[in-house]
């Protein structure tokens, strides 16, 4: 889940990380009033969940209340990246001398969080990290330690920052890697983390990625989701506790447990299919929940043909096979279904699908062959 600016620079602003003042506004006119609080000059930043708002003009900097107006009614009129802006956070306006980028994510090959940094932060950072990527500071962090002063040092040291800021950089990073691990964040980011004019460190931008899976930790967080970016099909998977990813094949896939699931996928490509999501509807999955799942499959155009991989372990085959059919009596699916159940009362699963115009399978990958075959027509 990602957060807004707004939202992860008020989070950091609670571990201490200077922000500058401001508020969100949903109209031209609050917009306008939030300026005229602020002294007039400040920057109208669009809100939404994408980067490079800089580029796309969805931020703008203005000299007065009546520019804030103006340019707030530019920018909610936006849409970014297909998004539209429903918010802008009206900030007072920073005088900039330096862009410093900072941020903690996850290396998964190093299986560390890792701290980056540059000197060369802003709206370049993407072109830095591709031409000049010595220009990018790394620091691995274990993660039962977290981050010493000397490291802290190292970093500013690293990045050429002055002198007379590494005291406060360091409480920067601590505050950040505090937010990084409080929050089960996948990323944690300052960009630009600035210098400014009057010599202050100040966090001009906030970007938050949180770990999914944690959000049953963090239910204040889950009410900030902001679902405009998410497949509708994601948000209704959601719903039904199916993990549940939208990919662009054209075979939907209907799976128990995250690794069969993996699987069946690595075997339609193998058989020179496309996997048109990925599903995993769980352990012990109800006849609703399957018949939810399929609706949702079937929502998708592209699909035009869809396998069921199903291991019954605490799955039990025959409550699979009652929902598939709740689902079939329901959705009237017009594409070819194969379907392949081994395992936990398969052959009463078997038995209640045998009137409802399956292709069946044994093997994985004589159900992967067919539906492959049954997406081209080529089999019904
Ligand atoms: P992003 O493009 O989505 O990453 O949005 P940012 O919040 O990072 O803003 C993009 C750029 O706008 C920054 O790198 C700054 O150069 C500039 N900017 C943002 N806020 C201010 C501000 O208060 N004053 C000035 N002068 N520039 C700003
Ligand atoms: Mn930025």
């Amino acid at each position: 889940m990602k957060l807004h600016e707004y939202q992860s620079k008020q989070i950091f602003s609670k571990y201490g990380i200077k922000i500058p003042k401001g508020r969100v506004a949903s109209t031209a006119s609050e917009a306008k009033q939030i300026a005229e609080e602020l002294g007039g000059n400040v920057v109208i930043k669009s809100q939404v969940l994408v980067g490079g708002r800089g580029k796309a003009g969805g931020i703008k900097v203005a000299k007065n209340p009546d520019e804030a107006e103006q340019f707030a009614t530019q920018i909610l009129g936006m849409e970014i990246k297909g998004l539209p802006v429903r918010k802008v956070l009206v900030d007072e306006a920073a005088s900039i001398a330096q862009e410093i980028y900072l941020g903690i994510t996850n290396d998964r090959a190093a299986k560390k969080p890792v701290i980056m940094a540059s000197s060369a932060g802003g709206v370049e950072i993407e072109e830095v990290a591709k031409t000049n990527p010595e220009k990018i500071y790394k620091l691995h962090v274990n993660p039962l330690v977290g981050i010493k002063d000397y490291q802290a040092r190292d970093i500013a040291g690293g990045i050429n920052l002055p002198r007379e800021h590494w005291n406060a950089f360091s409480e920067i990073l601590k505050g950040l890697w505090r937010v990084y691990n409080d929050y089960d964040a996948e990323l944690a980011e300052i960009n630009p983390l600035v210098i400014t004019s009057d010599n202050h460190l100040v966090a001009l931008d906030g970007k938050m990625l949180i770990d999914d899976n944690s959000l049953f930790r963090h239910p204040e967080l889950s009410e900030m989701r902001d679902t405009d970016e998410d497949a509708p099909s994601e948000i209704e998977a959601r719903k039904f506790g199916l993990t549940f990813i939208k990919l662009d094949g054209n075979i939907g896939c209907m799976v128990n447990g995250a690794g069969l699931a993996m699987a069946s996928m690595d075997i339609l490509k193998l058989s020179g299919g496309e996997p048109a999501n990925f599903l995993d509807i769980g352990g012990g999955a109800s006849a609703e929940k399957v018949a939810a799942a399929m609706r949702i499959i079937l929502s998708d155009p592209n699909v035009k043909a869809i396998l069921f991989n199903i291991f019954g372990g605490i799955t039990r085959g025959d409550e699979v096979a009652r929902g598939i059919l709740a689902a079939i009596a329901e959705v009237k699916p017009k594409v070819p279904m194969v379907v392949r159940l081994v395992g936990t009362n398969a052959t009463e699963g078997r038995a209640l699908l045998a009137n409802a115009n399956m292709i069946t399978a044994e093997t994985l990958l004589e159900a992967a062959q067919k539906a492959v075959a049954a997406a081209k027509g080529e089999l019904k």
